[in-house]
């Protein structure tokens, strides 16, 4: 039996596919209406067999963290944290921007889409600071 949090199917690789074009999509059910993520071809909630791409506000909250040790030679020490999006879905990611160890649990992060130079799209986070916190679009 396959694992329910691996990722499957045709749902993964459409999601890569807007990914490495620096679109970060989630999918919400259309029939109990929670997010989803991972990309699935059923509802994990319901098991509706209808789920929708969506672009998420981007914003979250880390639920944990950690650091994974490096040598410098290979590129140091980076953050691995999950992060519960606003949506009500979470993700395992990175938060940048800051020294790895000074990610916090509860810390609000902000969504970007790095597409590496084999055309790869990853997604990250940055912290939200007071200056960012105001998410785009609102009033
Ligand atoms: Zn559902």
């Amino acid at each position: 039996m396959s694992d329910a949090n691996e990722p499957t199917g045709n749902a993964h690789q459409a999601w890569q596919r807007a990914l490495d074009e620096g679109r970060f999509l989630i999918q919400r059910c259309g029939g109990c209406a929670q997010a989803v993520f991972q990309p699935r071809e059923l509802c994990p909630h319901c098991g509706h067999g209808r789920l929708a791409f969506e672009a998420p506000a981007g914003t979250g909250t880390v639920y944990a963290t950690t650091v994974v040790r490096r040598k410098p030679a290979e590129g140091g020490d980076y953050n691995v944290a999950l992060i519960d999006l606003d949506e009500g879905c979470r993700l395992m990611s990175r938060v940048e921007g800051v020294p790895p160890a000074e990610v916090r649990i509860g810390q609000r992060v902000a969504a970007r889409v790095q597409v590496s130079k084999d055309g790869k799209g990853l997604v990250l986070f940055d912290p939200l600071t007071a200056a960012t916190a105001t998410p785009a679009g609102a009033a």
